[in-house]
């Protein structure tokens, strides 16, 4: 089913802790306290959550669980889950896990692609090809969504500057290649909010605006929030972010830190915007991710400072 025919909120925060910033922390979490934590954010409200990836677990030991994620996540009714697959092999992992929503990342910067998945634009549209021809065998129910997310679409840490075209050019690619859906993400922390609204244009105008609702953003240079600002004034209706601001991409040098799913909340609920979010659980929830993960840092200014005196949120709080 599109983003689209689910949206029940103005805007939809699609939740990545679990793997974008889980990928990134050395500490291992607990499979039960994972369980414990993706509970809690979906009971906050969170719509969907990025319960992990179908990579080797020697590759990323963190996510080694991701298949008993995908089925305890699934279990909870009225949640969106969704997973990253590298490749085919990683889809055919996935779908064995019984995944009904699932992301690849593809690269708009060749040289991080090959740093991060070891592959070519040819060599991963063809893995596009062979998970949409193993998708299409099987009856039209049991498809899963399936999510081209262009990576490096704002800049790239190794290649620079990254062609507006190019992307326009891979996102028409990766729909003829068989995904569903295309996002944008700034992988590195390079986007700045006109960029965000002229590229989110420019792949629209080449492939339609309901092929393209998200965008992942990155706070690596403090521009994470306008950023969000600037996509949800354009007219994008999907935002990833981490709880916390937990994760980054581990292959950008340098990039660190998706943007904080607390602050984001705040930020939209207190412009109007409903996103389905309850604050005081969203805070249980970071709890549990503070026990879970000694030691490590966790971001954001809303948890620290409270509420304003008097705040009404959109979201009617239970
Ligand atoms: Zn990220």
């Amino acid at each position: 089913m599109p983003p689209s025919a689910t949206k029940r909120f103005d805007i939809e925060i699609s939740e990545v802790g679990p793997r974008d910033g889980l990928q990134s922390v050395s500490a291992i979490m607990s499979t039960a306290d994972k369980k414990h934590w993706i509970s809690a954010l979906a009971a906050a409200g969170l719509p969907e959550i990025e319960v992990g990836s179908f990579v080797p677990a020697k590759i990323l030991p963190q996510l080694a669980d991701t298949a008993e994620m995908v089925e305890h996540a699934q279990r909870i009714q009225g949640l969106s889950v969704t997973v990253l697959v590298p490749n085919a092999k990683g889809a055919e992992n996935a779908l064995k896990a019984g995944a009904r929503k699932m992301s690849i990342p593809l690269s708009a910067s060749e040289t991080h692609s090959l740093r991060n998945v070891r592959r070519t634009h040819t060599q991963m549209l063809a893995e596009v090809r062979a998970i949409r021809a193993m998708f299409d065998a099987l009856p039209a129910a049991d498809r899963p969504f399936f999510e081209g997310g262009l990576a490096t679409a704002f800049g790239c840490t190794l290649e620079g500057q990254v062609p507006e075209d190019r992307v326009v050019r891979l996102a028409e690619q990766l729909l003829e290649a068989g995904c569903d859906a295309v996002g944008l993400s700034d992988t590195t922390g390079f986007a700045n909010p006109k960029q965000v609204k002229r590229l989110t244009r420019k792949v629209w105008a080449a492939v339609g605006r309901e092929n393209l609702t998200g965008i992942h953003l990155h706070n690596t240079r403090g521009q994470g929030l306008a950023n969000a600002l600037a996509a949800v004034e354009v007219g994008l209706t999907t935002v990833d972010s981490s709880m916390a601001g937990i994760g980054g991409c581990p292959f950008a040098p340098g990039a660190s830190g998706n943007i904080v799913t607390e602050d984001l909340v705040f930020l939209l609920e207190s412009m109007g915007l409903k996103t389905g979010v309850n604050f005081a659980k969203l805070l249980e929830a970071r709890k549990i991710l503070a026990a879970a993960l000694p030691g490590v840092e966790l971001y954001g200014f809303t948890p620290d400072a409270g509420l304003p005196k008097g705040f009404v949120p959109a979201t009617v709080q239970e």
